[in-house]
Parts: structure tokens; sequence; C-alpha cells
């Protein structure tokens, strides 16, 4: 599943050619994804101007002239393909294999200026939905949502401050979207070995009694933005399959301390711990039981 980084990646290989330009021709070539399109999904992008192209967590938003917001989910398989001029691109780096066939092209935006914007998606867990600006706030796929990690507001104290009192385990609360948006399962692990936390350690633990920010607190959200910051650098991470199918490697998941490295010497300088798995909450967890305290 695209992760945080990889949509990030995907928004910025998508912002040259979306943004400022016009719908010239929308193709809805079926009338669902994971959940129906809008009746008026053509008619009401045809003809708009995309404003600006945003990211909420995994979520993208193209913020259109018309007082809309189209708002995108890559799902589990989703991607897209841009075609200008000739030249395609696949913007965005992934763990899976990427679909060629047309039969999983489910939605086309043809550009004024030229591009073609294709959204594949062979599984179809992806989804698109159209909303007004004001009532963006209340849109339940983005209400419940906690604060970007990588926006400004997210610091220690707020961090701090979610997890006063919580008895569940630092990976467990990490990993709950109403406490920080978007951090999935991969980066929470690499968040916290650079934090040279343990998964285990209660949430609570971060936070003083009165909820302020302990130390812990504050290199916790130092590892989160800087790992989160390190892969989109990277062009977000390719996994299991190294080789993307256009041939080309992925780069972040050469730079995974403890994601899917079980059995092999911690990379933190000076220990000499080997990275074990656990499963929390029913996902596997990667850790150094020596140095993450
Ligand atoms: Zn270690």
């Amino acid at each position: 599943m695209p992760e945080l980084p990889e949509v990030e990646t995907v928004r910025r290989g998508l912002q040259p050619v979306m943004e400022g330009a016009r719908f010239a021709k929308v193709e809805a070539r079926r009338g669902d994804l994971r959940w129906p399109l809008p009746k008026d999904f053509v008619a009401r992008l045809e003809g708009k101007i995309v404003e600006g192209l945003g990211r909420r967590a995994k979520y993208l938003l193209a913020d259109l002239s018309s007082g809309d917001v189209l708002l995108m989910h890559l799902g589990m398989s989703g991607s897209f393909r841009v075609l200008r001029g000739g030249d395609e691109k696949r913007p965005g780096k992934y763990h899976h294999e990427r679909s060629k066939l047309a039969a999983h092209d489910h939605v086309v935006f043809h550009m004024a200026n030229g591009a073609i914007v294709t959204f594949n998606d062979p599984r179809r867990f992806g989804s698109m939905k159209i909303i007004a600006r004001q009532e963006l706030e209340q849109e339940p796929l983005l209400r419940a949502l906690g604060p970007e990690p990588l926006g400004n507001a997210f610091d220690a104290a707020m961090l701090a401050r979610a997890c006063q009192g919580k008895k569940t385990s630092l990976k467990a609360a990490l990993s709950d979207q109403r406490i920080v948006a978007g951090l999935g399962n991969i980066y929470v692990c690499e968040a916290l070995h650079r934090a040279l936390l343990s998964p285990k350690r209660r949430a609570a633990t971060i936070a003083g009694r009165t909820g302020a920010p302990n130390e812990r607190a504050e290199r916790l959200v130092d590892a989160i933005k800087a790992v989160l910051h390190d892969a989109i650098k990277a062009g977000g991470s390719s996994l299991r399959d190294h080789r993307r199918t256009d041939g080309e490697l992925g780069d972040f998941q050469h730079n995974f301390r403890v994601y899917d490295r079980e059995g092999q010497p911690c990379p933190t300088r000076g220990c000499t711990g080997t990275i074990k798995r656990i499963v929390q909450t029913g996902r596997s967890t990667f850790f150094c039981p020596v140095c993450q305290r």
C-alpha cells in the first residue's frame, strides 16, 4: 500500500501537469472505484481549472476553480500515469507491481495543456470524490485525521499531549490516524528505531504527568520528520518487488534500518543487537531490543 512519502511523491509528479491546467475532457470508464463515483463527476470537472494540488495524509486534494475539491486516494494498488508530448511518466515509486492493463485504466483526465493523466487501479480500493470546499472540514474521510507529521503544528508538545495517560504501546499510538495522520507501519518502525525508543514502551512515557513533552517526545518527533523527509527525497519506498515494472530500482528500501530486516545486525553505531520481528495489533513490528528502550 502506498504510504505518505509515496503519495507525496505522486503529488509532486502530478503538480507540474495539473496545477494551473484545465480539465478539457474527463473519462470515467466505470461508475465505481472503491465507492461509486458521483453521478455528476465528469460535469463537475470538465472546464474547471486545478488551482492547487495538495495532500492531506494519504489523500490528494485538487482545488478547483469552481469551488469544489477533488479528493483522490490511491488505495492499495492505484497509480497515475502522465503522458505528455509522447513522454510517459509514472510519478511515485511503488513496492507493488503496477498494472499496465488498459482494462484497469478507470479514470482519464485530458488536461487542456495536452497532458493525459490516467488513473489505473487493478484492485479498485482507490477512490475519487468531489466535495464543496466549504464542506471540507466536515468531510468524514478527513475530519478524524490528526495533524500532518510534516506540518509545523506537529511538534513534541502536541504529540506528548496526545499520548498523555495512554496505556497503549508507542507503536499503536503512532499508528493511530487520530494522533498523527498518514504514518504507516513502515515509517512508524523506522522512526522508533531512529529515536532509539522501544515500540513496546507505553505511549504515556513520552509525556510528564502534566502532559508536557519530555526528551523522548522531542527525539521521536525529530525522527518522524527525518524519516519522512528522507523517504520523500528518495522518491518513496520500493519494497518486496525491488524491481519496478519499468525496470527502475526504488531507492528508499535500501535505507530501511529495521523494516523487513529481521535477523540482520542493528545499524545503530556501536550496537551489537539483532533486528527482531514481533506482531503488535496484527501488524509486524521490526525493532532492535538492545538499543531501542
Ligand atoms: Zn540496536
